[in-house]
């Protein structure tokens, strides 16, 4: 029996290439978590993309809450630190955290999240951050590096295939800023 994998989902755009190489080998599900995203209408915009894709892959789609208030809480004091920097680690740590909570409340097995697909992104913290998460609840965790053999590339091509909304920033208000 496969084992049970409940994947991050930042944006569709980013799960398309994980869907393609994990979806088969697991018993996956995917979770939209992404309180970081600014404003509301772009989290309805990402949130669309990512149902439509979960209905042309088959995935089923869990959304977690949209706790904003929540997230910008995290963040504080971290407002002027650089993309990659310490505000970052806040934000995957937050989202991990919360999938590894569904997870274990849903009978899931293994977390992962596709936010390795983004070139912008540290797969390496990503992964570390993760690991300590899914230990610290007992869960396995998923280490990948899904821009690497042309994963980036690839995740373009079948976002233009798919027609999937693609941003042009990572998420929050400050990432929106500095454009
Ligand atoms: S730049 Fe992206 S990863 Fe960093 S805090 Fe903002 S939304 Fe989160």
């Amino acid at each position: 029996m496969k084992k049970r994998l409940l994947l991050h989902i930042c944006c569709a755009p980013d799960a398309t290439v994980a869907i393609e190489e994990l979806a088969d080998d697991y018993d996956t599900a995917g979770f939209f978590y992404n309180p970081n995203i600014y404003p509301g209408t772009e989290y309805d915009k990402r949130l669309d993309s990512a149902i439509n894709l979960a209905a042309a892959s088959d995935l089923v789609l869990k959304v977690g809450q949209y706790d904003a208030a929540r997230w910008f809480e995290a963040v504080t004091g971290l407002e002027a630190e650089p993309e990659k920097g310490l505000r970052c680690d806040t934000c995957f740590r937050m989202r991990m955290e919360e999938t590894a909570r569904t997870a274990m409340g849903e009978g899931f097995e293994i977390i992962a999240t596709v936010l390795t697909t983004s070139p912008h992104k540290n797969a390496e913290k990503i992964n570390s951050i993760g690991q300590e998460i899914a230990y610290e609840h007992g869960l396995e965790y998923l280490s990948t590096d899904l821009k690497k053999k042309d994963g980036f590339p690839r995740s373009v091509q079948l976002s233009r295939e798919l027609n999937l909304y693609r941003q042009n920033y990572c998420g929050c208000i400050f990432s929106k800023t500095r454009e």
